[in-house]
């Protein structure tokens, strides 16, 4: 008798745990392979982790119900890459193989590719009426790229009604796809301007070898032409059949680089964010797994979908904190482009102004190769910096009087001034001046945000919100004030103080509507005289040539905080907000407001560059003996109660400590309370990556086995972001 054969499914569940099911006759398997299998009373979709493994005796199996397609949706390299990250960051397998589907497919949906529809315009019909701006405007656009698609039309913001009317005109008829993916697509591309020399000799030490791993840190100050160097670099070096990956933290934020690209490489450029619809999605992954030559720019999960011929990976603005997933799967999106590389056998280039300490040492240590470049392209020199210290001086909206002026005469000599303020909102508290009532989330430990005009206050930590109110809810006094300043009370500061000039707010508030941000931006970019003021979200990697003047509002938030990354992010920060200045002919300057303007790492940020800040700050890490010198992992837990949450942790303590590991706590998060949950922690640092990784694959084994109350809910973090 022959063995029956098996196969090992890996199910979207959070379970540490794959299931064997029967393969029945005729059919075949592979690992990668999507199926149907019964569970439970379901069907489900899995995909296969194993075939061919020895079933436990004794035990009646279900066979698998049906295979999906006839090939792996997860190529060999996929799933071993998902599954060396499920052991790092001691995720379920299964959730993270899924997670490397677009949702379509995750939910059992066919991979067939749609055919989409290519389009070219006729020398006949009826023209649109001169009032119909949006079909004059696919008129054209159909025109300039003949052979366009329907999905790239809708990408571009037309809709298929608006299609479907120009062809009913007799104006465009559907016609061979050009094959524009193919070999050829480098070819209409137009050049970029000429490298300068320090950007020359850059691209000269630039890994020449795509066919072999090699990790390397390009430091290039802000406006040194970074970007200008990816594209000089993948135009060089990729050849017409590979694939690039280039991660990007926020396309939407960022649409003049992703407008770079396409210049560059024209329909070879594919786009991956969250943002996208699932049939956008779909289309895109079935191009990467299908092996089409994309140069994919896509945000922190692009990394994980299904290339087959990956020959370069770069990470821009690498120390960004969006690359770490916050819940969930808590991978680091830059972390794992490195170990992908390194299974694909390809160059990977992680590209920052202000890189992450972490990368910082790794090029220390010779770990990867270290590639400066610190002056700015064009014509463009770094900003001046300077402290204000703004002890006892009346502010205004939380502006001094020199930063004021500053801002009159950028606006004056016909420039652009950008105001810095890490706060959403009118004011981050209400205050009773009365009785010192604070308006507090009657969910969360923390105080609630006044949102003027919309007359709210806001939780900035859960989804809470109610009516403002005019009077204290405590003494019913009207001495209730607004304390503090917001990006929306700055905003309206300074447009009463300079009323001849567009004041631009931007803040995840004022962009929530689509396509907003790329019209603040354009505003921007037409370098009409204007204000900008904002949050975290201007500071990242905008190229705006006309702004002369950053003044940051308050530098203060990162001196003193608990969390040990906090200076890091802080630097970082401040020097990506001063990075927005200066980047056209007209020399840029920084004000940074501060009641510490003695505070030695501010000093040390004005008088100087990155990298000696970075090696103080790494001697600070190392003398606490934190990442990067040892690995850290936290536990996380919340529940109904701090009780309980502090229990858990008590016994996750006993659990783990040994030789070898240095745990703190289990303390209280520090916000206790969230959304009614109460949260606490526990940090778990060793020497030794290894010798950690195993304690906590034996815990969480352990957790699992246990009956915890339903409302207790854990998580363990790898390489926390937050702590
Ligand atoms: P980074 O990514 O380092 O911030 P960018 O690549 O965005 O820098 O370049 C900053 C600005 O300088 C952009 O406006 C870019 O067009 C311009 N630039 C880059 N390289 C050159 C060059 N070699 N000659 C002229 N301008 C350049
Ligand atoms: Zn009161
Ligand atoms: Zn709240």
């Amino acid at each position: 008798m022959t063995r029956p054969r098996t196969a090992r499914i890996a199910l979207n569940r959070p379970l540490r745990r794959l299931f064997d099911y029967l393969v029945p006759e005729p059919m075949t398997l592979t690992p990668g392979q999507r199926v149907k299998v019964p569970f439970g009373h379901q069907t489900l979709t899995g995909l296969v982790a194993e075939i061919g493994v020895e079933p436990p005796s004794g035990i009646n199996l279900k066979p698998v119900q049906s295979a999906l397609e006839d090939w792996p949706a997860l190529p060999e390299s996929t799933c071993k890459l998902l599954s060396w990250a499920s052991d790092y960051y001691q995720h379920p397998l299964g959730e993270c193989l899924f997670t490397a589907l677009p949702p379509a497919l995750r939910r059992g949906r066919s991979a067939e590719a749609k055919a989409d529809q290519h389009w070219q315009t006729k020398d006949s019909g009826e023209l649109p009426p001169a009032n119909a701006h949006r079909q004059l405007a696919l008129l054209t656009a159909i025109k300039n790229a003949p052979g366009i698609t329907s999905s790239e039309l809708t990408k571009a913001g037309f809709s298929r009604p608006q299609i479907r009317a120009l062809k009913n005109k007799g104006l465009i008829t559907e016609c061979q796809d050009r094959g524009r993916t193919d070999a050829d697509s480098n070819q209409n591309s137009t050049p970029g301007p000429q490298l300068s020399e320090a950007q020359r000799t850059a691209a000269e030490s630039l890994p020449a070898d795509t066919g072999r791993f090699s990790a390397t840190l390009l430091y290039g100050i802000t406006g040194s032409g970074k970007t200008e160097l990816y594209l000089h670099y993948l135009k060089t070096h990729l050849h017409r059949q590979d694939q690039a990956l280039v991660l990007v933290p926020e396309i939407n934020l960022t649409p003049q680089t992703l407008a770079r690209f396409q210049r560059y490489f024209g329909q070879r450029i594919a786009i991956w964010h969250s943002a996208l619809t699932d049939s956008q999605r779909l289309d895109t992954w079935l191009k990467i797994r299908n092996g089409e030559p994309v140069i994919l720019i896509g945000t922190r999960s692009a990394v994980l979908l299904p290339f087959t011929r990956l020959r370069t990976v770069i990470v821009d603005e690498e120390h960004d904190s969006s690359y770490k997933q916050g819940e969930g799967f808590r991978y680091s999106g830059r972390d794992i482009a490195v170990y992908r590389a390194h299974l694909n056998h390809c160059p990977v280039i992680l590209g920052s102004a202000t890189p992450s300490l972490e990368s910082w040492h790794n090029a220390q240590q010779g770990k990867y190769r270290l590639i400066r470049l610190e002056q700015r392209a064009g014509n463009a020199r770094p900003p001046s910096m300077e402290l204000l210290d703004i002890r006892s001086r009346p502010l205004e909206s939380g502006l001094s009087r020199p930063a004021l002026s500053a801002i009159a005469e950028a606006l004056d000599k016909g420039e652009q001034a950008l105001v810095f303020i890490n706060r959403r909102g009118f004011a981050p508290v209400m205050m009773c001046f009365d009785c010192g009532h604070m308006e507090e989330c009657p969910r969360c430990d923390t105080r609630l945000t006044y949102h003027r005009r919309d007359r709210a206050m806001r939780c900035h930590h859960c989804d809470f919100q109610m009516a403002a109110s005019h009077a204290c809810p405590a003494c019913k006094s009207d001495n209730f004030k607004p304390v503090g300043q917001g990006t929306e009370r700055t905003e309206e500061t300074l447009a009463g103080l300079f009323p001849d000039t567009p004041v631009i707010r931007v803040d995840r508030d004022s962009t929530q509507r689509k396509g907003s941000i790329q019209g603040i931006l354009s505003q921007v970019n037409s370098g009409a005289p204007c204000i900008l003021v904002g949050t975290q979200m201007l500071a990242k990697g905008h190229d705006f040539p006309n702004v002369t003047l950053a003044t940051v509002v308050n530098a203060d938030g990162g001196l003193f905080s608990v969390d040990f990354r906090a200076p890091e992010q802080m630097v970082q920060t401040l020097l990506q907000v001063s990075g927005r200045a200066g980047r056209g002919d007209k020399p840029g300057k920084v004000l940074i407001q501060t009641c510490h303007s003695d505070h030695p790492l501010l000093q040390a940020l004005c008088r100087g560059d990155y990298p000696t800040l970075a090696n103080q700050l790494l001697a600070e890490r190392r003398a606490g003996e934190l990442p990067p010198f040892r690995a850290m992992a936290i536990f996380r837990v919340d529940a109904n109660t701090m009780q309980e949450s502090l229990q858990l942790l008590d016994s996750i303590r006993s659990l783990i400590q040994g030789p070898g590991v240095e745990i703190w706590g289990p303390i209280p998060a520090v916000i206790a309370r969230k959304a009614d949950r109460h949260r606490a922690q526990l940090v778990v640092c060793s020497d030794s990556r290894k010798h950690l990784n195993r304690l906590l694959t034996q815990t969480c084994q352990q957790l699992d086995i246990r009956k915890l109350p339903a409302s207790v809910k854990w998580a363990v973090d790898v390489d926390p972001q937050e702590t």
